[in-house]
């Protein structure tokens, strides 16, 4: 009799077991990390995005190619995930972090395919990482607050080679100098810097204002464009009367009737610009629609207006002016406005901004990021991004390396030292480790067409001879002391991206089995199977 396989899992599961769950997963997470590896450093190259309806991108910012490409296989979604949380925790080093994962599970492969069991492999990894953070501890460079030179090169070096490198002095400056501002108990709030984009004009007029710029213009053109000792309504309901449900039908026999109607509505809105008057307010805005009765009795009473107003800019306007958002207009006493010390509207062509400046929060700051076309400022804003959370956590943690591989190059040389007191199995994964944290330096060569070979064995035997600091200066090709020239990074970057690296890829390693529902996003080319059919699992 013919033996019946036994199905312990429903038919449209997917399942992948062993090696083979290994191998895809590896090789899904080696395409993420290649897809954005040739964008690293100053010399990689940009990426265009388009997205489902048609929107373009164009960037080298990996964070935002991986988030833009709605990657589905878990593994490579994974990957993702390092990205965004190196964004989170510093806002730069993102491809530098998919890339080192990528590497290590490069690498791990090749272990696997030495029959070296993958918890081996892990284990080594964690060895590695731990042991990682401690040296580069050790070889960081201390940073005060003073050293706004350092701090300058820092900036200066986030933005090499991307979309502000055209205006990377002045944006440096501007970086520096508005993260200075709110640094505050070793904190900074990035909540307090708005970064404002505006169309036309060139790149040198951008600017760091003291205050809150909105790119809205007031709702009347009859409007004061002028107000001092601001007294501010922010209320996130709208300033019009709610649509009636559109099943309503109204029954009117005679024009007294309707226009008894328009009366009433034309007195509702009325009352609610009185309430807003009565308080105090000289100035409103507003996060949904104003209607065209309500802008009249503002425009009547003096009142600047703006309506339609982000929700997260009404919530750095309530930071600044230390006014509280309201909904409902009957709450408004007088003491939830805001202040500041004027209002104003200022022209610009067709379109107009309202600055809001002198905020009772003086932390509150606007760069005002100008260019030509919106993809160029839109990339502008992600290297401004970049720089702003790379001077904030040198500022926070107090510390700072070399770039242009020169820490990776110096960490991995004393990595080595380091493996030679560990057993066989391990000593070969944190050669491996090490072999990843190497592949920073040769990508920054490869993708400005040097030889990486070349720059990687000069790099390690500088790095022998004891300059710690020896790097890849790309705008001279050379290697040298890198922190002289001014290719800084603060120490964060590093500490992240091998912390979440290292952890992704052991994370990876420890798979070997794929069960996936159907709709959950099975990796393509899974095969079908339940339990029966099982495929030889661990081959190691
Ligand atoms: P990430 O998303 O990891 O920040 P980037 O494309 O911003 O990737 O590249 C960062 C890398 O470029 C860092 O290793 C940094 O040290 C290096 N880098 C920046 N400027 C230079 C330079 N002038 N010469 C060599 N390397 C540089
Ligand atoms: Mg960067």
């Amino acid at each position: 009799m013919e033996r019946q396989p036994i199905f312990i899992l429903p038919e449209n599961v997917q399942r992948m077991m062993g090696r083979d769950a290994q191998r895809n997963n590896i090789m899904a997470a080696r395409l993420v990390a290649d897809t954005v590896k040739t964008t690293l450093g100053p010399k990689g190259m940009d990426k265009m995005l388009v997205s489902s309806i048609g929107d373009i991108t164009v960037t080298n910012d990996g964070v935002t190619i991986l988030e833009e490409m709605e990657i589905e296989h878990p593994a490579a979604k994974m990957m993702v995930e390092i990205a965004k949380t190196q964004e989170a925790a510093v806002g730069d080093g993102t491809t530098t972090a998919v890339v080192i994962a990528g590497k290590l599970l490069e690498n791990a492969e090749f272990l696997l395919d030495k029959k070296i069991h993958p918890t081996v492999i892990a284990k080594g990894y964690r060895i590695a990482a731990e042991k990682a953070q401690e040296i580069l501890e050790e070889i960081a460079t201390k940073i005060t607050p003073k050293e706004e030179l350092l701090l300058k090169y820092i900036a200066m070096t986030a933005m090499t080679g991307k979309g502000a490198e055209t205006a990377k002095d002045k944006f440096s400056d501007i970086v520096v100098k508005a993260v200075k501002m709110v640094y505050e108990n070793n904190k900074v709030d990035m909540a307090n810097i708005k970064l404002e984009k505006r169309k036309g004009k060139g790149v040198e007029d951008s600017e760091l204002i003291e205050g809150i710029v909105l790119d809205k213009e007031k709702v009347h053109g009859d409007m004061p464009s002028f107000v001092k000792n601001a007294k501010i309504a922010l209320i996130d309901s709208a300033l019009e009367i709610k649509n009636l449900e559109t099943d309503t039908k109204i029954s009117v026999s005679s024009p007294e009737q309707l226009q008894e109607f328009l009366n009433q509505e034309e007195k509702i809105l009325k009352n609610m610009v009185e309430k807003i008057k009565k308080a105090g307010a000289n100035v409103v805005f507003c996060q949904k629609g104003i209607d065209d009765i309500a802008q009249y009795y503002l425009t009547k009473g003096g009142i600047y207006a703006c309506r339609r107003i982000a929700k997260s800019d009404m919530d750095k306007l309530a930071k600044a002016t230390g006014g509280k958002i309201i909904s409902n207009l009957n709450e408004l006493t007088g003491k939830e406005l805001g202040k500041a010390a004027e209002v104003s509207e200022e022209k610009e062509g067709e379109e107009a901004l309202t600055n809001i400046k002198g905020c009772p929060n003086p932390k509150a700051l606007t760069i005002l990021i100008r260019g030509g076309t919106e993809h160029v400022i839109d990339e502008m804003e992600r290297a401004i991004k970049d720089a702003l959370g790379d001077v904030a956590a040198a500022l926070t943690v107090g510390k700072i390396v070399a770039g242009g591989g020169g820490i990776e190059a110096e960490l991995a040389k004393r990595l080595r030292d380091f493996s030679q007191g560990l057993s066989g199995r391990e000593q070969l994964a944190v050669e491996q480790f090490v072999a990843a944290l190497e592949s920073i330096p040769a990508t920054l060569a490869e993708n400005a067409g040097l030889d990486p070979i070349d720059v990687l064995t000069e790099l390690k035997a500088r790095h022998e001879k004891g300059e710690k600091n020896a790097g890849l200066n790309l705008f001279t090709n050379k290697i040298e002391d890198v922190m002289k020239v001014g290719i800084i990074e603060p120490l964060k970057i590093k500490t992240q991206a091998i912390d979440s690296a290292s952890e992704v890829a052991m994370m990876i390693l420890r798979i070997d089995d794929v069960i996936a529902s159907s709709g959950g996003g099975a990796p393509r080319g899974m095969p079908h199977g339940g339990m029966g059919g099982m495929p030889e699992g661990g081959e190691y």
